[in-house]
């Protein structure tokens, strides 16, 4: 059973000392919810912080205020409230979790389906299509502050895990939302620009070198790129720059299933997976590697080298696709 929105503002109005988390890296929806909210609650006096395994990627630094989310510190501190955002699990909390020794109350609030609900106040709505827009109701519901700087990270946050609004998941409501962020003073074309249209050079530099190397599978329904170390670092990635690349292979018309395999350098694997299809949940297949996510977008880290773990996955993959079609 899902917490109130009124019972999760009760809890946080009744605390002073609240830590804000989300997953390791990670996106836009992760980090513009963290802000929006942080901001909030900053707003309101109280004494916040937002952490995040992986820092601040520079891809969002153009959101004003996003310095508030930093790197979790060495010695583990208490809190009243500890938030965890846009994060399926607390496994994806990464190095945050161990940073906070105590915290009375767990909130966990998320859009994933394959969240399983941990926390003392959990509020898990799969049908938003972002964390972003759940916050966006949180804040206007229970009349909490929402200020420019938090309007334009959930613009951010909606407009990135909508795919620019294209997505199954965007819903009328998604455009009102978005309608009443940009009334009340976010400039979406701004914006557009620096999530859509700011890579830097290598991001191209990277395509070059890995979109040759895509395989077309089970009649060109599935397909697959993947990025080795050697080419990180040759080309000196960062991991925002890998962000969305799967797309490139997942907009031919005849892919159902796309892949994107990326070696990691404690001998894991970081498997993508995106789903054009309904009937193919590539979430429940995530799953079965020990990940998660959506239906439609999901991922997994899985031991093993990069071509033992692409073939066994893929292998996977037709199966559901055989299966399901
Ligand atoms: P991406 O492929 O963009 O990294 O992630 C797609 C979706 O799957 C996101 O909503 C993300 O939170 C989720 N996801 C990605 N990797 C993992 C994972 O290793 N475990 C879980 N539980 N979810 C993941
Ligand atoms: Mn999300």
């Amino acid at each position: 059973m899902n917490a109130s929105f009124h019972e999760i503002a009760g809890a946080i109005s009744r605390a002073n000392r609240v830590v804000i988390l989300s997953h390791v890296r990670p996106d836009c929806d992760a980090l513009g919810s963290q802000l929006a909210l942080a901001l909030s609650l900053q707003h309101l006096g109280k004494e916040v912080s937002a952490w995040n395994e992986d820092g601040l990627p520079d891809s969002y630094r153009f959101l004003r205020k996003s310095d508030l989310i930093v790197r979790p510190p060495v010695e583990p501190q208490d809190f009243e409230i500890a938030i965890a955002l846009d994060t399926a699990s607390q496994q994806r909390l990464g190095s945050t979790r161990g940073a906070i020794r105590r915290a009375e109350k767990w909130i966990n609030i998320d859009h994933h389906a394959s969240n399983p609900g941990y926390g003392d106040l959990v509020h898990i709505d799969t049908g938003a299509p972002a964390t972003g827009q759940i916050i966006y109701e949180f804040l206007r519901a229970e009349n909490l502050p929402l200020t420019d700087e938090g309007a334009d990270a959930l613009y951010a946050a909606i407009s990135t895990d909508t795919g620019s609004f294209r997505y199954p998941n965007t819903t009328a409501r998604t455009f009102e939302i978005a309608s009443e962020l940009i009334a009340g003073g976010v400039n979406a074309g701004a914006i557009s620009k620096k999530l859509y249209e700011s890579y830097p050079k290598r991001r191209v530099q990277l395509l070059g070198q890995i979109l040759p190397q895509a395989s077309f599978d089970a009649g060109d329904k599935v397909a697959s790129m993947a990025l080795t170390n050697e080419t990180k670092k040759r080309l000196s990635i960062h991991a925002d720059d890998i962000d969305g690349l799967i797309d490139y292979v997942r907009c031919v018309d005849t892919v159902i299933v796309a892949l994107f395999f990326e070696e990691l350098p404690e001998g894991r694997i970081r498997v993508s997976m995106r789903s054009k299809d309904d009937r193919v949940d590539v979430n429940k297949i995530c799953c079965e590697f020990g990940g998660g996510g959506h239906p439609r977008a999901a991922g997994a880290r899985i031991r093993g080298n990069l071509e033992e773990v692409r073939s066994k996955v893929l292998k996977r993959v037709f199966h559901e696709i055989a299966e399901s079609l």
